[in-house]
């Protein structure tokens, strides 16, 4: 256990052991044979505790298998002559870290106008930053003598922080439209930190657009809500406001053309529709994603089942130690979607991910020396199933899965089973029912 380069790590090395005599023991000791598990008891017993999490990343089949080797510097672990001799000539080279550049200075203005969204609302969020807005606290310190209370709960201040973020109302559309709520209600964190932290997502293209660009619609739409309350005596449904948020985010997104640093990868995505398209008939579709993150965080995992008119049936989520690589993980999530439809009842089910490697590799049966422990427990499932298949779809259409995997990074429990929609999940189901094609 302490002499052979086994954990995942680029490149591969032999974990820290406690005491020297212990590094010729066999790998096997650290493996629970009951569970097939690793043995938290033995790897405290012999392992460093800083190489642990390294090892909970590696997965155990829960059949018998053989040890091999894998060649480290190709992806599906095969060795080929040009990736060896490649390795050869740069053998000799110093490892320089690239170094991170310094986060540049927060600009607000500078950042709105960098938004991709309409300008409308850039002009909008503007006058938010600079304190414009007509809210309450705004015109009273310009000494225009207004009622100060929310006209929304009548029980806080009229601050944009409040209004926008942290009143009970704007919290529950907050939380329909699937963005993490953690820092945005709490009203000791000032609105330009808020307005910050929406620019860094609406920047991150790993999430689904929606999430990305729905926070300023919706901005947007609890500023005319609070309008029409104060000027119309009207208050606006929250059901009505969540779908407008998300008619007006779709036309903004089909009719706009991507920004330029986007790249060729977005726009391959959107001239496919965001769509998610439905099973073929007789069966259902389970969509799964993993959300990998690296070194010793947590990672997620998601999936959902939706009959052919796109109606939930059942979801789960949760976190886990996470693998060595996306690919991993993504194999990882797919076992337990697998196991999970089956265990449900599901007999006849489309398995559709984001990964296109996975999807190729399992309808081709084509072999990958790291991944086929993984691959050789799903296709033991398969037999199981009346009919099983494996499809590839793009990020943009496999949204659902992809918040659940986010969500279960962020939520407190360990994983969690819905056999009713979640709200955090409502839009977007909501969206594929509706607007679907
Ligand atoms: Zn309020």
């Amino acid at each position: 256990m302490g002499v052979d380069p086994w954990l995942p790590t680029s490149p591969p090395r032999p974990p820290t052991v406690l005491n020297e005599p212990s590094s010729e023991l066999p790998v096997q000791l650290l493996i629970d044979q009951h569970t097939k598990q690793w043995d938290e008891i033995k790897l405290a017993a012999y392992i460093d505790p800083s190489d642990h999490y390294l090892i909970r990343k590696i997965y155990l089949p829960q059949t018998d298998e053989s040890d091999n080797y894998l060649w480290n510097l190709t992806t599906d672990g095969q060795y080929r002559v040009k990736s060896g001799y490649w390795q050869a000539l740069t053998m000799t080279r110093t490892e320089d870290t690239p170094q991170t550049p310094l986060a540049t200075t927060p600009d607000i203005a500078a950042n709105i106008w960098k938004l991709d969204i309409s300008p409308k609302l850039k002009h909008f969020l503007w006058r938010m930053a600079s304190r414009a807005l007509g809210v309450a606290d705004n015109l009273r310190r310009r000494n225009i003598h207004v009622n100060p209370y929310c006209s929304i709960c009548c029980t806080e201040l009229e601050t944009s922080e409040h209004l926008f973020f942290s009143c009970t109302n704007s919290i529950a559309i907050w939380r329909t439209l699937g963005i993490s709520t953690t820092m945005l209600p709490d009203p000791a964190i000032a609105v330009d930190n808020k307005l910050m932290y929406l620019f860094n997502i609406h920047q991150d293209h790993s999430l689904p657009q929606i999430s990305r660009y729905a926070s300023f619609w919706l901005l947007w739409y609890l500023w005319k809500s609070r309008n029409n309350l104060v000027f119309n005596h009207k208050m606006m449904d929250q059901n009505v406001i969540s779908t407008q948020i998300l008619s007006d985010v779709e036309e903004w997104i089909t009719n706009t053309s991507p920004q330029s640093d986007e790249g060729h990868e977005v726009h391959r995505a959107r001239s496919q529709g965001t769509k998610w398209t439905p099973p073929d008939q007789g069966w259902v579709k389970c969509n799964y994603d993993a959300s990998h993150h690296d070194g010793d965080r947590n990672s997620g995992l998601g999936w959902i089942l939706c009959t052919i008119t796109g109606a939930f049936l059942e979801a789960g989520m949760g976190k886990f130690q996470g693998r060595a690589t996306i690919e991993e993980s993504e194999c990882t999530t797919l076992i337990w979607a697998i196991q999970s439809s089956w265990g449900l009842g599901y007999r006849v089910v489309d398995f559709e991910g984001d990964n296109s490697t996975i999807t190729r590799l399992l309808n081709n049966k084509m072999t990958n020396p790291c991944l086929q422990h993984y691959l050789n427990t799903i296709m033991a499932w398969c037999s199981r199933f009346t009919a099983i298949r494996f499809t590839f779809t793009f990020r943009e259409q496999n949204s659902c899965a992809d918040i659940l995997s986010k969500m279960a990074v962020d939520s407190n429990q360990l994983y969690a089973l819905f056999n009713v929609c979640p709200m955090f999940l409502y839009l977007v189901v909501n969206s594929d029912l509706t607007f679907g094609s």
